[in-house]
């Protein structure tokens, strides 16, 4: 096998027969490329599902199926939720609920208000029939077609979930999870003591079984699992598009880092409430369909251990991975309902042939909790990732990728980084009177500040003094108490920090706040995100527009990655959490550059690097100037400062002391004094 992993420089020197009976011991799977390969994979699978019906003619089993089809389907939207938003929902059956009861009511004899005319157009489009009634009078019988009933459910549980989620998601981890398991436990309440609609704890009956073309599906439960194939399939294509598109990386970035999201130009509040619908959405339908298969719906199918259920299974089988939660689901649901039994079953011929009393009345199945409990456990000691992890970790660079030649990149010509051309001269940003308080602490008090277009300003001053501070009250991360923040010409203080982005000031932060578990290339695509256009809608379709969008997109965050010389580009499929501080920092450059800003603003660029990385990204950082960036510079290290800055502003217990030519201000006595401290200044 070591002969395989040859490096390719030095395959042609050896003889044509040598590497051609290599190539006939590879193994065939490995000779498929790996597009074909999956394509493959997928046909098979989607065979096998059509297939199973036929080959396994047992009526319980493929009913079990189609019930854990159901799960697939519920897991899956809970994944929008928990796996790509990292929104921790504990009452998603809630949702379910709303899908379940909605075609419940339309489908059944639960409402039979009287006849009026007013009925006259619905029973013409054929969702209700008049009937005689009980009483004497004409009652409406409403008989709404499951087909027309599964996106309807859907958009009513994608309502209910943005009038859940409007309020709620501001909140986050722990306190959201508790709100959500509060509404999780209304609904079913709602539903028990609404009795005129759901027909209380008794549950519904008389739910109509769907038809197509004049067939009733009726109890079996063929035609019940062919629906459930159709809809998990449909909702794996939506999971795998939305997570491929720019809506899903802004999902993927509000998990790994709220506060970077929003400074990167993500609007948080409309993307969690985005995932918190179309999750809603996926459970509405399920919930239809659940129902129509079962023909009742009763409060108690539900309840909160339907919620846990569907999280475990998640875990199970990859939070954030499209196939793998699909699997988890579908194994967790077929054990429960299909090979405990059988297990059961066996544990009982093996009582009563060793002659043990208890083996022979045990039920695997009543313990369900505690099974999945101790599955739970297991997973977490030792595969907390899951069945099929979401992200799969690149092997780390060889040693001689590692120790090729650094290139130093063109950072001289920058065609990827156009800032709007602008022939005007004067201020870009204008800071004045900012104060900025965190309770007793004033952190920042009357600061003024004017950046000139195409400079390069300098803050400087001990720590605690309140440089930090002051780029977050600019990006919109802290609200000032008082004063202004005009930018181009336009107020920007109290702007959320996405707004301000888009107005075209990025930055990178001090304790670096990269997205861990995404890819460097992804992490500098999240960057683009005000500058990209494609919506839910494009990404699902696949629209011609977005797919060139996305494909111009990847292709300019490798040029930008490019301008690192081959610090990143090699990196670009790793994870960021897997690269080496320096490159972390560059990640972070990378990413801000993305986002095409007029003013960057750079906290602590050079902190953690050796001297020579310092001097080469001080170099990289000139050379973005000259292309026409401006910059403000936080910076520790004065000869960065004064190399690269023609103005420098010295904070000191938030207060500017003082402002000036990198030499003058070196020299100042109050600068020597808040650095090293009165006896310094005037020794
Ligand atoms: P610098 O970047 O100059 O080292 P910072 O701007 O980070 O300083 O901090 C200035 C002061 O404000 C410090 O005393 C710090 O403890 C305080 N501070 C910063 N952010 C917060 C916050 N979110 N809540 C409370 N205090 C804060
Ligand atoms: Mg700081």
């Amino acid at each position: 096998m070591a002969e395989l992993e040859e490096s390719p420089a030095s395959a042609p020197a050896r003889p044509m027969s040598g590497s051609r009976l290599r190539v006939a011991t590879l193994p065939l799977v490995a000779r498929i490329p790996p597009r074909v390969r999956s394509r493959l994979a997928v046909g098979l699978l989607a065979l096998a599902a059509l297939l199973f019906p036929l080959l396994h003619a047992n009526d319980a089993d493929i009913d079990s199926a189609a019930n854990a089809l159901a799960f697939a389907a519920l897991a899956l939207g809970l994944n929008i939720v928990v796996g790509f938003a990292g929104l921790l929902d504990l009452g998603y059956a809630a949702f379910f609920a709303i899908g379940a009861y909605a075609y419940g009511a339309a489908a059944s004899f639960q409402l039979q208000p009287e006849w009026s005319s007013f009925w006259e157009p619905f029973h013409w489009l054929d969702l209700v029939a008049r009937l005689p009634g009980p009483a004497g009078g004409d009652v409406v019988h409403f008989q709404v077609s499951f087909w027309l009933m599964l996106p309807i459910s859907a958009a009513l549980a994608a309502l209910f979930g943005v009038l859940f989620g409007a309020p709620t998601l501001r909140l986050k981890g722990d306190y959201l999870a508790i709100v959500t398991l509060g509404f999780g436990e209304i609904v079913p309440i709602v539903a028990r003591n609404m009795p005129a609609v759901t027909n209380g704890a008794m549950g519904l009956n008389g739910v109509a079984a769907p038809q197509l073309f004049g067939y009733s599906f009726g109890i079996s439960a063929t035609p019940y699992y062919y629906v459930g194939v159709g809809l998990v399939a449909l909702l794996i294509v939506t999971s795998l598009r939305l997570k491929e598109s720019r809506i899903g990386r802004a999902w993927m970035a509000i998990r790994e880092d709220e506060i970077a999201a929003a400074a990167m130009g993500v609007n948080r509040v409309r993307y969690k409430l985005l995932a918190f619908a179309i999750g809603a959405a996926f459970a509405g339908a399920t919930g239809t369909f659940y129902v129509a298969k079962l023909q009742t719906a009763t409060p108690e199918m539900f309840m909160f251990p339907v919620s846990v259920m569907v999280l475990v299974m998640i875990v199970f089988g990859g939070i954030g991975s499209v196939w793998g939660v699909v699997v988890g689901a579908l194994l967790l649901q077929m054990l429960q309902s299909w090979f405990l039994e059988d297990l059961s079953q066996w544990l009982h011929g093996l009582g009563r042939l060793i002659d043990v009393a208890w083996l022979r009345h045990v039920e695997l199945a009543s313990s369900i909790e505690l099974i999945f409990g101790v599955i739970l456990v297991v997973m977490m000691l030792y595969r907390r990732q899951g069945l099929i992890p979401a992200t799969r970790p690149m092997p780390a660079l060889s040693l001689d990728q590692q120790a090729a030649q650094i290139q130093r990149g063109g950072f001289a010509t920058l065609p990827v980084i156009s800032p709007q051309p602008s022939p005007e001269t004067g201020s870009l940003l204008a800071i004045s009177g900012l104060t900025v308080s965190f309770g007793g602490l004033v952190a920042l008090r009357e600061v003024g500040l004017v950046v000139p277009r195409h400079g390069v300003v300098a803050v400087i001053g001990p720590n605690g003094s309140g440089k930090s501070t002051l780029f977050n009250a600019v990006t919109g991360l802290v609200t000032p108490d008082r004063g202004s923040v005009v930018m181009a010409g336009r107020e920007i203080v109290g702007l959320p920090p996405h707004r301000v982005l888009e107005c075209g000031i990025a930055r990178t932060f001090q304790n670096l706040r990269l997205f861990p578990n995404l890819t460097v290339l992804e992490n500098v695509m999240i960057g683009m995100h005000a500058r990209l256009a494609s919506g839910a809608a494009g990404a699902l379709l696949r629209l011609p527009r977005t797919r060139r969008e996305e494909e111009e997109a990847r292709e300019r965050a490798l040029a930008i990655l490019a301008l690192f010389g081959n610090r990143l580009v090699p990196r670009a499929e790793h994870l960021a959490s897997s690269l080496s501080y320096a490159n972390r920092r560059r990640t972070e450059i990378a990413r801000a550059l993305a986002s095409n800003p007029t003013l960057l603003l750079l906290d602590e660029p050079t902190a953690g690097m050796n001297p020579a990385e310092t001097l080469e990204l001080a170099e990289q950082i000139k050379s973005l100037n000259n292309s026409g960036l401006t910059i403000v510079l936080i910076e520790h290290k004065l000869d960065v400062v004064v190399s690269l800055a023609d103005q420098v502003v010295v904070l000191d217990h938030g207060e500017k002391i003082a402002e000036g030519r990198p030499e003058t201000v070196r020299n100042d006595e109050e600068v020597i004094r808040a650095y090293l401290g009165r006896s310094a200044a005037f020794a």
